[in-house]
């Protein structure tokens, strides 16, 4: 196991800085995770690691070595592609020996690591089909044994669910957690898919245009969003313009369009600053109370049944607010006049304006 340390990565498309000094530290062992939106740089960044894109400029190591300016099959890094990228003409078992024979792994041992790898994925019963006689869901397993049979040090994954359906997803992204558990090697995870992110990482990086705009564990990222596009981009959020009128002992309050709103997060920003709270759609509840702080008569301007949760959109002094709710509200109608309260621990002041 080794840890990844990125330093200062560069990396440029004429005028398009698709990687713009960017540095990251990945634990050994860790599942982290690359998030951003299309076009960000998360697969620039996994290509320089892998050594398959030259960096204009910046260093990558594992542990203590230095692998920027090693060809790629040195650097000893399992890779698994979107489109899986499997040998079209080779079974499964031939896939997976490939790696070993380049490495001039005597026959026996190939044998075995590659029964090993099949079964890790649960696919011993399939190694003599070609890819094309393999589902989605089974050819990503395949990809994921090619990656493992080899012993990286490191995995890389670039939105390896990407071309599964939604079920296949959920039982694939099982599959990887439960396989990341028994062999903890280090592994960098590209996606734009928050719930993979949120639902499978140790630690998240999410990127926009070519910079990193947070790294963080995923509850801490969700809970304390600190500038707008994270809040926007993981989760969903109600942003709220405003501005401070006092902090005090603790409680900072904020006037705004839809009235005073409290909160009792930490925050950077100062009295008499203008602000956006991030409040989150499943912080806004239709509430008993009439009045207290974040309590606001709101009217219900739409309201979806979903099964599992209610949808509510309100309008508050002419904002739109958006609220979820696990709740049955069989009393709330479109047109009708509530009340509305956010806890004042759900109000999160952001860094930025
Ligand atoms: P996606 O999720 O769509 O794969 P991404 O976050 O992985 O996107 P990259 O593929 O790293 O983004 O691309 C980052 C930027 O660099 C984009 O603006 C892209 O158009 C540009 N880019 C990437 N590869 C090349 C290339 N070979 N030539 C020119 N521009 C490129």
């Amino acid at each position: 196991m080794v840890d990844i340390r990125i330093k200062n990565l560069t990396k440029r498309y004429g005028d398009i800085a698709a990687v713009d000094d960017i540095s990251i530290d990945v634990e050994e062992g860790e599942l982290f995770f690359l998030l951003g939106p299309s076009g960000c740089g998360k697969t620039t960044i996994l290509r320089s690691i892998a050594g398959f894109c030259t960096p204009d400029g910046g260093e990558i190591y594992f542990g203590e070595r230095r692998i920027d300016a090693l060809p790629p099959h040195e650097r000893n890094t399992g890779m698994v592609f979107q489109n899986y990228a499997l040998w079209p003409h080779l079974s499964v078992r031939e896939n997976l020996q490939y790696g070993l024979d380049v490495r001039k792994i005597p026959k026996k041992e190939k044998r075995e690591r590659v029964d090993a790898a099949l079964a890790m994925v649960r696919m011993s019963d399939q190694a003599g089909k070609r890819p094309n006689q393999l589902s989605g869901g089974q050819q990503q397993r395949v990809a994921l044994a090619r990656a493992l049979v080899i012993n990286p040090d490191v995995v890389l994954l670039d939105e390896p669910l990407s071309n599964l359906d939604a079920k296949l997803r959920g039982e694939m992204r099982g599959e990887i957690h439960r396989i990341h558990e028994q062999t903890k090697i280090t592994t960098i995870y590209v996606t734009h898919d928050q719930k993979e992110a949120l639902s499978l990482a140790d630690r998240i990086a999410v990127m926009n245009a070519g910079h990193i705009e947070r790294i963080g564990r995923p509850r801490d990222i969700y809970d304390n969003p600190t500038n707008r596009f994270v809040a926007e981009f993981i989760g969903e959020t109600n942003l709220i313009p405003g501005k401070i009128k006092a902090i005090h002992e603790g409680l900072i309050r904020i006037e705004t369009a839809i009235g005073d709103l409290v909160s009792t997060r930490p925050c950077t920003r100062k009295e008499g600053e203008p602000v956006t709270c991030s409040v989150r759609h499943e912080a806004v509840q239709i509430a008993s109370q009439v009045s207290g702080p974040n309590v606001f008569h709101a009217r219900v301007t739409s309201h979806t049944y979903l099964g599992e949760v209610e949808q509510f959109e309100f309008d508050v002094l002419g904002r739109t607010l958006r609220g979820i709710s696990v709740g049955h509200h069989p009393e709330v109608e479109r047109g009708g006049e509530v009340r509305i309260a956010i806890a004042q621990e759900d109000v999160v002041v952001l860094d930025d304006a």
